[in-house]
This record gives C-alpha cells, sequence and structure tokens, in this order.
C-alpha cells in the first residue's frame, strides 16, 4: 500500500468546491460518466488502430444507485488506468488542474462551472469518499484501487477488480444523499447524458404483469448513441427530423422547418436547428437550443454563442471548439464563437431561401408562423437583413403574399406621389380599419397587413431602407392626402365659410383629446367626416409604449385630425341650414364690425413706422378700444354659430356617427346619441 499527498497549492481543495459549485453540484454525474464514456472511445480507438487486439466485448457503461448506503456506482469497460496512470492523471494532473482552475476563475466560478466542470473531482461536491478500482487494457496490468476521502491524502493499493475498465463508487454525504434516489439520477441522466456515444445503462425495463410494472431482466439504455445531429442529411428523411424534435420538446407543436447544421471547417459544428411555430409575441420561448460538446450536454441558455434572433430557433448545436472554461461576456468576443454565429446565420438564411424559391407555396402557408422570426431578425441583425430582403415577404389585405421586390413592381405605377414617392399602404387591424381599406381599394390602391406587435418597429426599418419611399397607415389621413397626386383643389369656400365650419365641428366634439378640423374637397361620394390619426405621432405614441419608457411623445395627449368633405350632401346641408339660421344675426354683427374694423386698419396705417413707446397715450387708448369692440364683436358672431351647432342635429349626428366608426364615441356622448337617434327615428 502507497500513501500520499496530492499536489495541490491550495491547503483544502474540497471545502472550496462545495462551497463554490453549490449551485451546480448536479453536473458531476455529467462529468464522471463523460471520462467513462471518453474511455469507452479510446479503447475503440486503439482497437480500429490496432494497437488494442483484445476483445472489445460490452462495452455498456453502468450507472447503479443504492439509495439506503447512499452509493453511486458507475462503471465502464474503457481503457482503465495503470497505477502510473491514477499517479498522473488522477492525483497530479486533475488535482492541479483543479487547483488551478479554481485560483484562476474564484470570482465567476458560478457562471462557468456548468460548463467546464471540474472533471473528477467535481465528485467531491457530493461524496466524503470516493473509491476508483481500475484495470487497464494493457497486457499485464495490475488493477489498481484509489481512495480519498476529501482530504488532500490519498491511499493506493491492489485492487481485485478483474475486468478492464473503471468503476468509480461515490460515497454520498448526508446533503447529497438524493443522488442515489432512482428518480433524480434518471432526471439527471435524461438532462446530461441522454446523447452520449456509448451506451449508458441504468435500472432494467419494465413490463406490465399481474397489475402492476416489474423489472425485466433487460438493461434499460437511457440514451441514443447516434442522435441524428451526427448523422448524414442524406440518410435522413423529413419525419426522423420531426421525431427528433418530439423527443426533445414533448409538449410543443410540429415545427415549420429544420436545418441540418455540418460544418468542420474553420470550426467543427454540427446540430439540428428548428424554427418553432410563434404565433405572437406571448408564445415565445427563448433558450430551447440545447449546446452539447461531442454529444455531452453543455448548456441551454446559448445567449452570446448565437445571435439574439436565433435564440428563437429550437434545436441542437453540438461543437467542441466553442470555449467552455471562460465567462460568458467573454465569449462574445472569442473569434469562433463569432464565426459560429454568423455561420448560423448565414445557415438559416440559406435554409429560408431555398423553400423560398424551391417551395414558394409551402413558404407562403408557413409566412404567418415565421413572419415574427424573420421580421426580429431582420431588425435585430444587419447580415440577416441583407439576406431576408430577398426572401421576406408582404402579405396584402387580400391575402396574397409578395417577395418585397414584386410588391413594388406590382404597386409603383399607381401608389407613387407627386414627389416620385412610392406610397406603401398598410393596416394593422383589417376590421377596425375597414372602411379607410375600402377607400383606397375604391382608388386601385393595396394594402398590406402589418399586424404584429413587433411592426411599428419595422416599418420604420423598411421606410429606412427603401429607396424613395414611405410608409403610411391607410387610417393616418384621407387617401388622397395620403398619396398625393398633383396638387389639390384649394376648396372653393370663402375664408368665413371655412372659420364657421371649423368652429362648428369644434364646438360639438369631445374635449377629451385634441382636435385639428381640416375643411377639404374629397368629392361627393366620399363620406362627411373623416378622423385620422396622423402616421408620424402614432408611430412615435407605439414606439414609446413598445419602448416601455414613458417619453415625450406617449404623454402627449391623442390627436386627430377631422377633415370635414364640404362636398358631400350632407356638409352641404349642414352649411345651407346654418346660413339659413344665422345669415341675420350673422349679417348683423359683420355690419357693425365694418366700421371699426376699417377704423384700426387706418389707424394702424397712421402709426406703422413709429416705435411702440413714440405712440401717443390718446392713440394708443383708440386702438384698445377698438380692439376690445371688434373681439367682443367677434365672440358674438361665434356664440351664434356655436349656438346653432349646439341645436343642428344633423352635425351631431354627423360628428358623432364619424367618432362611432372609429370607436371614439363612449360615456355620455355615446348615450346622447343614441337617444338623438331615437328621437331623429320619431
Ligand atoms: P478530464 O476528463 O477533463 O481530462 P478529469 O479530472 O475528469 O479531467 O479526468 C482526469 C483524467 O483521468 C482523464 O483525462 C483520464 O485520463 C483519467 N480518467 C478519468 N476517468 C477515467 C475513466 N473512467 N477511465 C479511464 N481514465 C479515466
Amino acid at each position: 500500500m502507497q500513501q500520499g499527498k496530492i499536489g495541490v497549492t491550495t491547503e483544502n481543495i474540497f471545502p472550496i468546491i462545495k462551497k463554490f459549485l453549490y449551485s451546480d453540484h448536479e453536473i458531476f454525474l455529467r462529468e464522471i460518466v463523460a471520462n467513462a464514456v471518453d474511455a469507452t472511445q479510446k479503447l475503440k480507438a486503439l482497437a480500429s488502430k490496432g494497437d488494442f487486439k483484445g476483445e472489445i466485448g460490452d462495452v455498456t457503461v453502468r450507472v447503479e444507485a443504492d439509495p439506503d448506503k447512499k452509493i453511486l456506482r458507475i462503471t465502464d469497460r474503457g481503457i482503465g488506468m495503470t497505477e502510473e496512470e491514477v499517479e498522473k492523471y488522477i492525483n497530479q494532473i486533475a488535482f492541479s488542474s483543479a487547483g488551478e482552475f479554481l485560483e484562476k476563475y474564484k470570482d465567476q466560478l458560478n457562471g462557468i462551472i456548468g460548463h467546464f466542470g471540474l472533471g473528477f473531482y467535481s465528485s467531491f461536491m457530493v461524496a466524503d469518499r470516493v473509491e476508483i478500482n481500475t484495470l487497464s487494457y494493457k497486457d499485464g496490468a495490475k488493477a489498481v484501487k484509489w481512495e480519498c476521502d476529501g482530504t488532500p491524502e490519498y491511499k493506493i493499493s491492489d485492487s481485485d477488480r478483474t475486468e478492464r475498465g473503471t468503476e468509480i463508487i461515490l460515497y454520498l454525504d448526508d446533503e447529497s444523499s438524493d443522488f442515489a434516489q432512482a428518480s433524480k439520477v434518471s432526471q439527471l441522466l435524461a438532462k446530461y447524458c441522454k446523447f452520449m456515444p456509448v451506451p449508458i445503462a441504468f435500472g432494467k425495463e419494465q413490463e406490465w404483469k399481474d397489475g402492476k410494472y416489474v423489472d425485466t431482466g433487460k438493461d434499460k439504455i437511457i440514451n441514443d448513441t447516434e442522435p441524428i445531429w451526427t448523422k448524414k442529411p442524406s440518410e435522413l428523411k423529413e419525419e426522423d427530423y420531426m421525431s427528433f424534435y418530439r423527443e426533445l420538446y414533448p409538449m410543443q407543436d410540429d415545427p415549420l422547418f429544420y436545418i441540418h447544421l455540418n460544418v468542420d471547417y474553420p470550426f467543427n459544428l454540427t446540430g439540428v436547428l428548428y424554427f418553432p411555430k410563434i404565433k405572437d409575441q406571448m408564445d415565445i420561448t427563448r433558450n430551447k437550443i440545447q449546446l452539447y460538446c461531442n454529444q455531452v450536454f453543455v448548456t441551454d441558455s446559448v445567449e452570446n454563442i448565437v445571435p439574439d434572433f436565433l435564440t428563437l430557433l429550437h434545436g441542437v448545436i453540438d461543437s467542441p471548439d466553442i470555449p467552455l472554461n471562460v465567462s460568458r461576456s467573454y465569449l462574445q468576443s472569442d473569434s469562433n464563437v463569432k464565426k459560429i454565429s454568423s455561420y448560423i446565420t448565414k445557415k438559416v438564411a440559406d435554409r429560408l431561401e431555398e423553400i423560398f424559391k424551391n417551395d414558394r407555396q409551402k413558404f407562403e402557408e408557413k409566412w404567418d408562423n415565421l413572419k415574427l422570426f424573420i421580421e426580429y431578425g431582420m431588425l435585430s441583425d444587419e447580415k440577416f437583413y441583407e439576406r431576408a430582403e430577398k426572401f421576406a415577404l408582404f402579405k396584402n389585405t387580400d391575402g396574397k403574399y409578395f417577395s418585397y421586390e414584386q410588391y413594388r413592381t406590382a404597386i409603383e405605377p399607381q401608389q407613387t406621389d407627386k414627389n416620385k414617392k412610392v406610397v406603401y399602404l398598410y393596416t394593422n387591424d383589417p376590421v377596425a380599419q375597414y372602411t379607410y381599406i375600402q377607400g383606397a381599394k375604391s382608388k386601385g390602391y393595396d394594402v398590406l397587413v402589418f399586424d404584429c406587435q413587433l411592426d411599428a418597429h419595422f416599418v420604420n426599418l423598411l421606410e429606412s431602407k427603401f429607396k424613395d419611399s414611405s410608409f403610411a397607415r391607410v387610417d393616418a389621413d384621407f387617401i388622397d392626402k395620403l398619396i398625393e397626386k398633383e396638387e389639390m383643389a384649394k376648396p372653393e369656400l370663402s375664408e368665413s365659410q371655412i372659420s364657421d365650419i371649423s368652429e362648428m365641428f369644434q364646438h360639438v366634439l369631445p374635449k377629451d383629446a385634441n382636435y385639428f378640423v381640416r375643411v377639404e374637397n374629397m368629392g361627393e361620394n366620399a363620406g362627411p367626416v373623416l378622423i385620422t390619426q396622423s402616421e408620424f405621432m402614432r408611430r412615435y405614441k407605439e414606439m414609446s409604449a413598445l419602448g416601455g419608457g414613458m417619453n415625450f411623445y406617449g404623454q402627449m395627449p391623442d390627436s386627430y385630425t377631422i377633415t370635414v368633405n364640404y362636398q358631400n350632401p350632407l356638409i352641404a346641408k349642414i352649411m345651407d341650414d346654418k346660413n339659413d339660421k344665422t345669415a341675420k344675426d350673422v349679417e348683423a354683427i359683420e355690419a357693425e364690425l365694418v366700421a371699426p374694423e376699417k377704423d384700426l386698419a387706418a389707424l394702424k396705417e397712421n402709426i406703422k413706422d413709429k416705435k411702440e413707446e413714440d405712440i401717443d397715450q390718446s392713440v394708443k387708448d383708440a386702438r384698445n378700444d377698438l380692439d376690445k369692440k371688434i373681439d367682443s364683436l367677434k365672440k358674438q358672431r361665434k356664440e351664434v354659430i356655436d349656438k346653432f351647432a349646439g341645436e343642428c342635429d344633423l352635425l351631431n349626428q354627423v360628428v358623432d356617427l364619424a367618432l362611432l366608426s372609429n370607436n371614439m364615441l363612449k360615456g355620455e356622448s355615446l348615450s346622447r346619441f343614441v337617444k338623438r337617434s331615437l328621437d331623429l327615428l320619431k
């Protein structure tokens, strides 16, 4: 028997291991099983080179748990270790590298341990005693037993092991005795070892017998040693990809598409990624991609390794070239990671483009579920935008799909305005904006549907990318203003008529928002009143709502433009009515206004070259009196108009109907409207 002290610089490494790695204790099982798998793979490699001539035999790695004795046993039939190797790998290298590792990463251990692991020594996170029995494959090797109780002292002695390979026995400490429960072991094996390349047995297959499940004599193999990402795409069918997806995510809808990744230069990476169905933002589940390193599960949080928008994808990436023993923030600047990230982005774009080109119909069918993903990618990744603009689709209100290029060609002839800008019309709610959409269509224009939450940002992006273009939501103004063709005919109304219309509408509109009244000639056939919200204002409000923070625009009260179409017969009728009912009073007031306005004009003409301080006080007083007089007459005039407006059922009815059709008539106004409507029916 030999005794010794392991080569650690830290006085006692085990308390440190336990303390620092508290949150990730469970990874010990992955580390031990991965070592067993490695040893087995090495043996196979030796055999294939002819360096090992013996019988390979059954190489199943076995995990056994004894909850009563609080023991876990992991055995393999790999290469085993000779005494010198135990001395070298277990006592010196592993210990000292564990020591160095701890020294170096003390501050950031929690973030990285899941990725790196401490190898064999992580077993001391859960065990207070560990035993190794091992027999090397080498001719004439002697079996060795190594024991350590968590102090730097270890013991090496002869072992009675007769089988090639290694047995690791963990005597779990009291806090970790759970790890000997079958359910816990199964769960950890499923998480970390599910796709390791050598069969791993834990427990027995069960069968239904005499009213209960009982063990059969057959080992239960918990892993799939050849997951599909290790196979060639040419050997696989669509169904294989789908069933693998179901295995990974049993509760999810089938994915839309998959991509098989396979590259070995300048880095090594394989994997299968899936596009999940994303219906809306609520549906987004990030971090579904699992990262493996040679079929050993590493993590399922891949942010920093793949671009942000790709974290919406599901699936598996396997690469030995992603550095795992470094901190997460460092990953972003790692050149391999950067290459991997742009490789995946490129592959995703390639695949989408391929489906777009070869199976346009399928692509269109899935577009609605794909849209959020692609638009998010285009918004967040310039390179992806450049690719995606060739296959991204627009959908119009008739449910037809167009590529960006096709769409431009289609709308350019009709929707180019007088400034040579192509105006893209869109709706975010085809039902609510029905009237506006019909209005646009009746002009021969097309309307796109942009109804996902991201679209507010997306419209801005497209506008900045598309040359000579602008985007306008279809209810942002009346259609001839949205796409202005030539100088619009000025209203053929007198100024006082226009200001009267304005005044009447202002008077009856609700006071809870800002309304800007505008009088236009929209033609006899267009409705009497149109309520719109400016594209600019609305977009900023939407953006600030999305951004969460209340900025300047978010706090502004809503403001709307009320366009009154004086050519509409109803408006004409209201005007006639107003003229009939107010002409007498208005004319009398205007007659009274003539003299003071004339006097004031003359007075101003007289003093127009004088500075304010050089004007005589008497003149100032006269000016003041005239101003007051004029103001008071104007006020009287306004009162006459307002009185008429308040009493004009037709006007009130027209305004309320316009509000109603925009879902803006509420509360008291709504009940007044209902009452008035009923009265009118009498
Ligand atoms: P790593 O696996 O990262 O090299 P470990 O601390 O897990 O670090 O293991 C140290 C070394 O011990 C391994 O490189 C290997 O040579 C040896 N070893 C560990 N487990 C086994 C095993 N089951 N069979 C053979 N050799 C092993």
